[in-house]
C-alpha cells in the first residue's frame, strides 16, 4: 500500500513547516509515491528538493540523491538535519569515521536520505553495497548534466543510465531547472525514462526583474555604479575570467563594498572559506566565474550581475536564477557586447566536439544575444525559448517598463553592408566608421574612390558603432578575430541579400545609456519594505538571535530560518509554541530546537 498525498501533505506541514504544495510538487510527488519513475522540470526556487525528500521519508527504504556538486549536498544535508530529517552524504570530503557511522545507520535502516556524486554512486563496491539495501527512490538532481545538448554536460552523468537495470524496482526521479525540449528528450533517453510522465512547470519567476544593456567603454565603471545603487544587499557578479573576478573584487573593495573573488584557480581552502563567509553574511558580494554557482542556495541574493554575458539562455536563467530564491523581489542585470558574442562563437569553433553539437551551441549563443539585444519582454523571451506558449509580458523587466522606440535603420544598414563589401572585409570597426564618415586618415586613392566613402553623414561615429553592433548581433556582419585586431566581414549571405533588397528590415532600438537601471524590483534593504515600522525592531532582534545561533553552529543563517519566516514571526507575534508552529517555515524539528529561544526573543522585545 503506497503512501498517499495526504500523508505527503502532513510531512510537508510537520517536517518542513509549509502549509501547501507549490506548483507541480503535488503531482510529481504523487507519481513517485506510486512507485513510478518520472522527470520534472521546475524553475529554480520551485521546490525541486521536496519532490524527492518527501517521498524518501514516506516510502520504505533509503532515498538516494545524486547531485553534481559537494556544496549543494552540504547545504541540503545541513538544512534537512535542522528539520530533524535523517540525512547524510558520502562524498570525498567526508572522513572515514563519519563514513563508517553513515554506513551503520544505513544498515540499521535509520537513514532516510543519502546524497552522493554520480561517480561516487556508480563505483562497483558502492552499487554492490546498495544492492543489499532497500531503496525508496533514486533522485537525479540537475539532470540536464546528462545531455550534451544542455549547457552543462558532465560525462559522468551518462553512467546513470545503468540505474534502470541495476535497480529496476526503484522509481527514478530526474529533476532540473533548465532544459529546452531537446535537452529533455536527451534526459529521457539517457536516463531510460522514455515511458515515464514528464512534468514541466512554467519558467516564470515573477519576483525577478531582468535588465540588460550593451557595454559602453572598457573597465568596470558601470558594474561599480550598479553595485553602489544597491547597498547593503547580497549579490553575485559573474565575470568571464579569473583575473577579471580578482580585479573587479578589488575595485569593489576599494569602493567600500564587501566583495570577494571566487574562481577555480583559488586554493580549495580559500574557496571554501570565501563561500562560507558569503553564505553566512547578510550582505556580501561575490565576484565569481561560473565555477561558483550550481548548488549555492543562498536564498537572499538580491541581485545577480553579469559583468560579462553568460554562455546561453539556459546558463543565463540558471545564473540569474540564483537571485531571489526566497521569492522576494530581486534583480538580474546583464552587460554584453558584440565582442563577447564573437568571442563565444570563436571559442566554440576551437572545441573538439561533433559538428552537429557545435551548430547547436552556436545557435544557442545567437539566441542568447537576440534575447539580450531584443526589444520585447525578456522574461517572455526566455520562457518561449524553453517551450512555453501563451506567455504574457512580465511587466517588470527593463523592456516592459520602458518599451524602447525602434527606428528603421535599413537604409543606413545597407550603406554599412556595402561599405564592408567594397572594403573586402579587410578592416576593423574604427576604420569602417571612418570610411563611412569620409574621415579616414591618409586615405588611399583606391578607398577615397569607392562609392561608399563618406556616404554616412546621417549618423555620428557612435551611431555607426551601435549600428555595426546591431548588424553583428543579427548575423548580417561577422567579426573575424584576426589575433585580437578583429576585422569585420559580411555575415549570412542570404540575410545580407534580403537586406540589400529591402525585404529584411533592420530595426534598432534607441540607445539608452544606462538602461539597466530598468527593473522595478522593490529595492529591499533590511528590513523588508512591506514590513510595518512597528515590526521592524522585532525582526531585527530575531535576526540578531539567528546570527548568533548560526555562528554558534557554524551554519548559514538561512538554514535555521529564512528571512521570510522571521518576518512572518515578527508580524504575527505568536504567543506560544503551537502558534509559532503554524508559521510557514517552522516545522516540528525546528519548533523543538528553536521554539523556546524564539519565544524568548519575542518576550524580551514585548
Ligand atoms: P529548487 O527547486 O531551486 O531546488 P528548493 O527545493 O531549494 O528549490 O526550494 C526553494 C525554497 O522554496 C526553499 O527555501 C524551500 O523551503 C521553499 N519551498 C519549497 N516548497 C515549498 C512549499 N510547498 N511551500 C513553501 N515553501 C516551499
Ligand atoms: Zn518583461
Amino acid at each position: 500500500m503506497s503512501a498517499s498525498l495526504d500523508e505527503a501533505r502532513e510531512v510537508l506541514r510537520r517536517t518542513f513547516g509549509h502549509s501547501e504544495f507549490r506548483g507541480l510538487q503535488a503531482e510529481v510527488i504523487a507519481e513517485v509515491l506510486a512507485g513510478r519513475s518520472t522527470m520534472a522540470v521546475l524553475p529554480t526556487g520551485g521546490g525541486k528538493s521536496l519532490c524527492y525528500q518527501i517521498p524518501s521519508l514516506l516510502r520504505p527504504g533509503l532515498g538516494l540523491v545524486v547531485s553534481p556538486l559537494i556544496a549543494l549536498m552540504t547545504d541540503q544535508v545541513a538544512g534537512l538535519q535542522q528539520s530533524g530529517v535523517a540525512a547524510a552524504r558520502l562524498d570525498s570530503n567526508v572522513d572515514l569515521d563519519e563514513r563508517a557511522r553513515t554506513w551503520r545507520r544505513i544498515e540499521a535502516g535509520e537513514l532516510d536520505l543519502l546524497y552522493l556524486s554520480p561517480e561516487g554512486l556508480m563505483q562497483p563496491w558502492m552499487l554492490d553495497r546498495l544492492s543489499r539495501t532497500p531503496l525508496a527512490l533514486v533522485a537525479i538532481d540537475e539532470a540536464h548534466c546528462v545531455s550534451q545538448w544542455g549547457h552543462d554536460f558532465r560525462p559522468e552523468y551518462r553512467m546513470l543510465g545503468r540505474l534502470a537495470e541495476l535497480f529496476p524496482q526503484v522509481p527514478r526521479l530526474a529533476v532540473t531547472a533548465t532544459a529546452d525540449a531537446r535537452t529533455r528528450e536527451d534526459i529521457r533517453s539517457e536516463l531510460r525514462l522514455e515511458g515515464s510522465r514528464e512534468f514541466v512547470a512554467s519558467f516564470a519567476r515573477p519576483e525577478l526583474a531582468l535588465s540588460a544593456e550593451r557595454k559602453r567603454g572598457a573597465g568596470h565603471k558601470r558594474v561599480l555604479e550598479l553595485v553602489k545603487e544597491r547597498p547593503n544587499r547580497s549579490g553575485v557578479i559573474y565575470a568571464g575570467s579569473r583575473e577579471g573576478t580578482e580585479r573587479l573584487a578589488q575595485a569593489l573593495v576599494e569602493a567600500g563594498v564587501p566583495a570577494l573573488a571566487y574562481h577555480a584557480g583559488l586554493d580549495k581552502a580559500v574557496r571554501a572559506e570565501r563561500l562560507e563567509s558569503f553564505l553566512e553574511a547578510e550582505a556580501a558580494v561575490m565576484v565569481a566565474t561560473i565555477a561558483f554557482g550550481m548548488g549555492v542556495d543562498k536564498p537572499d541574493v538580491r541581485f545577480v550581475i553579469h559583468a560579462d554575458p553568460p554562455a546561453s539562455i539556459e546558463a543565463y536563467w540558471q545564473e540569474i536564477g540564483r537571485a531571489g530564491r526566497d521569492g522576494e523581489p530581486a534583480e538580474g542585470l546583464t552587460l554584453y557586447g558584440s565582442a563577447d558574442m564573437a568571442w563565444a562563437l570563436r571559442r566554440l569553433e576551437g572545441r573538439e566536439v561533433d559538428e552537429g553539437v557545435k551548430q547547436v551551441q552556436a545557435r544557442k549563443v545567437r539566441q542568447l544575444y537576440a534575447m539580450l539585444d531584443g526589444a520585447s519582454c525578456r522574461a517572455a523571451a526566455v520562457r518561449r525559448y524553453f517551450g512555453e506558449t501563451d506567455v504574457a509580458p512580465c511587466g517588470v523587466c527593463d523592456l516592459c517598463l520602458n518599451a524602447p522606440e525602434a527606428t528603421d535603420m535599413t537604409e543606413a544598414a545597407q550603406k554599412a553592408l556595402s561599405a564592408v563589401h567594397r572594403l573586402g572585409g579587410r578592416y576593423g570597426r574604427g576604420r569602417l566608421v571612418d570610411h563611412l564618415l569620409g574621415k579616414t586618415k591618409d586615405v588611399s586613392d583606391f578607398e577615397a574612390g569607392l562609392s561608399t566613402f563618406g556616404i554616412g553623414a546621417e549618423l555620428d561615429a557612435s551611431g555607426w558603432r551601435d549600428l555595426l553592433d546591431q548588424l553583428l548581433f543579427e548575423g548580417l556582419l561577422r567579426e573575424d578575430p584576426n589575433d585580437g585586431r578583429p576585422l569585420i566581414g559580411l555575415g549570412d549571405a542570404e540575410a545580407v541579400r534580403a537586406t540589400y533588397r529591402g525585404e529584411r528590415r533592420v530595426n534598432m532600438r534607441k540607445a539608452e545609456p544606462g538602461a539597466a537601471r530598468g527593473g522595478r524590483a522593490r529595492r529591499r534593504g533590511e528590513p523588508p519594505a512591506d514590513m510595518s515600522p512597528h515590526d521592524a525592531p522585532l525582526f531585527e532582534a530575531l535576526r540578531a538571535w539567528r546570527r548568533d545561533e548560526a555562528a554558534r553552529q557554524h551554519v548559514p543563517p538561512y538554514v535555521i530560518f529564512h528571512d521570510r519566516t522571521l518576518a512572518e514571526i515578527a508580524r504575527l507575534r505568536p504567543g506560544g509554541l503551537s502558534a509559532l508552529g503554524a508559521v510557514s517555515g517552522v516545522g516540528e524539528g525546528k519548533l523543538a530546537r528553536y521554539g523556546a529561544a524564539v519565544l524568548a526573543v519575542l518576550a524580551e522585545a514585548a
